[in-house]
């Protein structure tokens, strides 16, 4: 495989690179994968430039190829970043909202207590007329104020 072919390849692959880079998490690192990326283009093609210049009549047009490959490099690596910047501002735009979506509603207020209803007067025992004697347990008519039995006070 030629050394331009190689390249070709590495700039194809930096393409699909590019379109997992705008979509996804790792869009950091795509971006600082294809910084690397250009670094490693941008010595080899400095390493053919030495080469040209190694020969009798030197053809720095001989890597145009190289240098457009770098270029196009350069161009994705801003559109990553636009992109990121872009997603970055969108996400910043919509955090405020995020936790007041978030969060509960506020409680209403508690409706008040309403008061306890009185309890109704406890009817005394002797008006329900199955009042006993306190002295020798006989039952005591209703109305009745001593004991039939043993004549103690009811
Ligand atoms: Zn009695």
């Amino acid at each position: 495989m030629g050394f331009i072919d190689k390249l070709k390849e590495q700039a194809s692959s930096l393409g699909s690179q590019i379109d997992q880079a705008l979509d996804g998490t790792k869009q950091k690192g795509q971006v600082g994968s294809m910084r690397k990326q250009r670094g490693e283009m941008v010595a080899q093609l400095g390493e053919s430039l030495l080469e040209q210049f190694r020969q009798q009549q030197p053809d720095v047009e001989q890597l145009r190829p190289q240098a457009d490959q770098i270029f196009n490099l350069e161009w994705q690596i801003i559109e990553a970043e636009k992109a990121i910047e872009a997603q970055k501002q969108a996400a910043a735009a919509a955090a405020p909202a995020a936790p007041q979506a978030q969060a509960a509603p506020p409680a209403p207020p508690a409706p008040p207590t309403p008061p306890a209803a009185p309890a109704p007067p406890q009817a005394p025992v002797e008006a329900a007329g199955a009042a006993t004697c306190a002295s020798c347990g006989a039952e005591i008519p209703a109305g009745s104020a001593f004991c039939p039995d043993c004549g103690a006070k009811a």
